[in-house]
């Protein structure tokens, strides 16, 4: 299930397929499946109606069939970018896929007073734990742990920690580097802290952003965790900076004390789905031109980079683009996973997925 780790394919978006289990219903109603998952070959093969000839295959760089868990998801598509954060690099993990397909299943599942030993976790309180397994550990190094909670809809950013803040900006700073101006920035201390906010902050986004109208599958939600590493116990004063051999981390401040800050995005995208022309007005239609409009630049952007010849990448299309500029750079790994509910009832759906997932590699 590991990727394979080459070096000129290094800087490449990961792009993992998940598929999740049919319900009782969709199994029911299922005359002839039309989707193939092999996890051996790495492959999807969808089929036209009925065809046992006419098909396409996709291949990716894993794939993980309704019987993966979340540790196997966790292994392939986010611990090398969370080792990577921790050692001062940025590191983006998105979910991407139609409503349903299982996309905050994969990122944000928490297992509350959980008995048995295999838990159930998606990625972010995996990576939570993760990171402070690790830094607890490292006798060598003194961390500072801290995360925002964020939504983007109709290209508005909320602040889900601080509901006041409802129109966050983008900033710049002046030597460079993108920051939300003004995001609630809170310090995490374990993974039971982490779990508090994410439940406060998905609150906030049923709650106090979700108007009668406006469904959460039509915002992306974004959680930053923050890693700043710090040197400590050297009689010199002198740091060294860890570097992972194949690029440069960007330290902060001066040479005695110096920090790495590593910045990992936890991206669960608005669902992919296109609305049906018919029946699509008002806010609806708003809100899907809008979802439309950021996938799309978020296409352009991860194929811009697939492609080193291609010199103009459109990161100023989209709010989730001009935020993620500096993790889906070359500096930083991406990994994208794809969500299908595997089903010939949206097969329409999944290919649209397969596709993204194929422009993205
Ligand atoms: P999305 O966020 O893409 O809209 P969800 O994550 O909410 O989709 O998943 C839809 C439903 O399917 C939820 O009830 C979820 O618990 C279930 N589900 C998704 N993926 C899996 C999986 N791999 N195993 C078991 N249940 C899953
Ligand atoms: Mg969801």
């Amino acid at each position: 299930l590991n990727f394979l780790h080459t070096n000129n394919d290094s800087e490449r978006v990961r792009v993992t397929l998940r598929a999740r289990p049919s319900t009782k219903q969709e199994k029911q109603e299922e005359d002839n499946s039309l989707v193939y998952i092999n996890p051996d070959k790495r492959t999807v093969i969808v089929r036209r109606n009925g065809s046992s000839v006419d098909y396409t295959e996709y291949k990716f760089d894993a794939v993980l069939s309704d019987s993966a868990t979340q540790a196997d998801v966790y292994r392939v598509a986010a611990q090398p970018v969370v080792l990577d954060v921790l050692h001062g690099y940025n590191g983006t993990i998105m979910a991407y896929g139609q409503t349903g397909a299982g996309k905050t299943y994969t990122l944000s599942d928490i297992s509350i007073n959980e008995t048995s030993t295999s838990r159930i976790d998606g990625i972010i309180p995996r990576s939570a734990a993760n990171i402070f397994e690790y830094t607890s550990n490292d006798k060598n190094h003194e961390y500072r742990i801290s995360m925002s909670y964020i939504q983007i809809y109709l290209e508005t950013i909320q602040d889900l920690l601080n509901p006041e803040s409802s129109n966050l900006q983008i900033r710049e700073g002046e030597t460079g580097g993108i920051f939300i101006a003004g995001v609630h920035e809170v310090e995490i201390k374990s993974l039971e802290d982490l779990v508090r906010l994410l439940m406060i902050g998905d609150s906030n986004r049923t709650n106090a952003f979700t108007n009668m109208n406006a469904h959460s599958s039509r915002s992306h939600a974004i959680v930053i965790i923050t890693v700043e590493k710090k040197s400590i116990g050297n009689l010199c004063g002198r740091t060294s900076i860890v570097d992972s051999g194949r690029r440069t981390p960007r330290p902060i401040g001066s040479q005695e004390q110096q920090i790495l800050v590593g910045k990992l995005f936890l991206v669960d995208l608005a669902g992919s789905e296109r609305l049906k022309r018919s029946g699509s007005e008002g806010l609806r239609a708003t809100e899907a031109m809008s979802v439309n409009m950021s996938l799309t630049a978020l296409a352009k952007c991860i194929s811009a980079r697939a492609d080193p010849s291609n010199t103009h990448v459109p990161f100023r299309d989209s709010k989730l683009t001009r935020l993620l500029q500096e993790s889906l750079g070359g500096n930083s790994k991406t990994s994208l996973i794809i969500n299908i509910a595997p089903c010939s009832l949206y097969v329409h759906e999944t290919l649209s997925s397969l596709k993204f997932g194929m422009r993205a590699m």
